[in-house]
């Protein structure tokens, strides 16, 4: 949610789309919901299959899409899933349009939204300002909604491998499945030896992927790098701090609310998550890490390193730190240019293999959403395999300029737009965005299923595909 939402901007928003969005479209059909089944192959279509390398956000997203396109999917996932990370996560309007499409069911999670924004000074807790959200499924049709990232990954793992109506497959995960070769005609290899043949490979292997040169075809500008801000991630559940009097005071009992402590360039981050009963919090800081090169996510900390970092907070908010459980550290990093291309021969990159982003859009999960669905589109109703690389390149103009831009605006703060404008030009049809609005309007906007449609029907009906 950014920092300059107000009730106000809701109303300018409203009116200056009525019943089109700013890009002339109709509103009510560019949102209207697409059926789960719509892509479901017809007969005489060709049905492929489809291996994918990595099971987070983006593998699932991608395997539940191409189910819903009648494909088989079979995932192979390093870990045993037992490396859950414990913090929450943005699902912005133009994820949550896509999770609908999915069927997903967004009540078991545990949903929470931010309805207020609160901004404090991190020393004295002065309130700078205060602003009450929009309602987002009024302006954009879909809702904003915060989860615990564990819980939106097993309610996605849920989606994918479960039978749901009207959809008769399911895709198959293998676990401690590590995958080590990568050919671009669809082969790989596993750790343990086993060399597998699929139609077509969906890499999506995360920060540190080990594929995305293959597809790029150089290794320059592939490693994300780190951006100098490191994050403490952690919850606290919300009964600890209403039971302390101490910290009873920093939690708004009125409505879920988004607060930002900030001092000298460093920022306490905290809102709901799990139904509001438990916060989740992160302190961006500075990055001071040692050795670890190759880590992003899990980082070794401590409480006591912790409670260094924290020093220069007020201490009501170090009272919140000190109940911190789960504490892991966050390395920020990401590419310093968008990669060219996004798929070559019989593979394809998606998530954060393809586009690592910094958090300050919360968008990097989102754009692996959308990842997901656009590759269902885009590979529904093939007449043969002989499309497949037509159809990937298709996902390639669809998807490049899109995450392309967001790598960019991710890197800076939504006030901070002067220092990417010449960055992101080549990135964005129309003007940039300058204002958080405007910010919201890029991102929460788009209807990926939509317009992978059209351009899928544009491609027809010129007789390329
Ligand atoms: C501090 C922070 C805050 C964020 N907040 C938000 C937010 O609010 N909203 C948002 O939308 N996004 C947010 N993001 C970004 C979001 O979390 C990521 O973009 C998203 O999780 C990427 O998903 P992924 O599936 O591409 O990668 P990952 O989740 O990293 O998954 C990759 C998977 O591949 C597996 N794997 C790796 N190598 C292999 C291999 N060789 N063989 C088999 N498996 C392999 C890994 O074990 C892992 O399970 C945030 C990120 C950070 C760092």
């Amino acid at each position: 949610m950014s920092a300059t939402t107000t009730q106000t901007s809701q109303k300018v928003n409203d009116e200056a789309f009525g019943e089109r969005l700013s890009n002339g479209r109709l509103k009510s059909e560019y949102y209207e919901p697409i059926p789960p089944d719509h892509f479901l192959p017809k007969p005489g279509d060709q049905i492929l299959d489809i291996g994918i390398i990595g099971s987070g956000i983006a593998g699932l997203a991608a395997a539940i899409g191409l189910i819903q396109s009648g494909h088989n999917v079979e995932l192979y996932e390093r870990s045993g899933f037992s490396n859950e990370i414990g913090a929450a996560i943005n699902m912005c309007p133009n994820a949550t349009r896509v999770l609908s499409f999915f069927q997903f069911n967004f009540e078991r999670p545990k949903p929470t939204t931010a309805e207020e924004m609160r901004f404090i000074d991190g020393s004295t807790l002065e309130m700078r300002r205060r602003m009450i959200a929009p309602d987002f499924r009024k302006i954009y049709g879909a809702p904003y909604l915060l989860y615990h990232r564990a819980d939106l990954h097993t309610e996605l793992k849920k989606t994918a491998t479960k039978p749901r109506p009207r959809l008769s497959k399911v895709a198959k995960i293998n676990l401690l499945s590590e995958v080590t070769k990568l050919d671009l005609d669809g082969h790989i290899t596993l750790s343990d030896g086993r060399q597998i043949k699929k139609d077509l490979i969906v890499v999506a292997d995360g920060v540190r992927s080990k594929f995305a040169a293959d597809v790029v075809g150089s290794e320059e500008n592939i490693k994300a790098l780190p951006s100098g801000t490191m994050c403490y991630r952690f919850l606290v559940p919300t009964q600890k701090l209403l039971d302390d009097p101490q910290t009873r005071h920093l939690y708004n009992t009125e409505r879920f609310t988004m607060q930002i402590a900030a001092i000298d360039g460093e920022r306490l981050v905290w809102y709901p998550c799990r139904s509001g009963d438990v916060q989740n919090f992160g302190f961006f800081v500075k990055d001071s890490i040692v050795g670890f090169e190759d880590e992003a996510w899990n980082i070794p900390t401590t409480k006591e390193a912790f409670m260094k970092a924290v020093g220069g907070l007020h201490p009501d908010l170090q009272a919140v730190c000190e109940k911190a459980d789960d504490l892991k550290l966050w390395r920020l990093c990401s590419r310093t240019k968008p990669i060219p291309r996004l798929t070559r021969g019989r593979v394809v990159l998606i998530g954060d293999a393809a586009h690592p982003m910094l958090p300050h859009q919360g968008q990097g999960g989102g754009m692996a959403i959308e990842d997901g669905a656009a590759l269902g589109v885009l590979l529904s109703n093939l007449r043969s395999k002989e499309q497949i690389t037509n159809r990937l390149q298709l996902f390639h103009d669809l998807r490049i300029k899109r995450v392309s831009a967001m790598v960019i605006f991710s890197s800076v703060g939504q006030d901070e737009h002067t220092k990417i404008s010449d960055l992101a030009r080549p990135h964005v049809d129309g003007p940039l965005p300058t204002n958080p609005q405007q910010y919201h309007d890029f991102n929460f906007t788009p209807n990926v299923i939509r317009d992978a449609m059209e351009i899928l029907d544009k491609h027809r009906t010129s007789g390329r595909l």
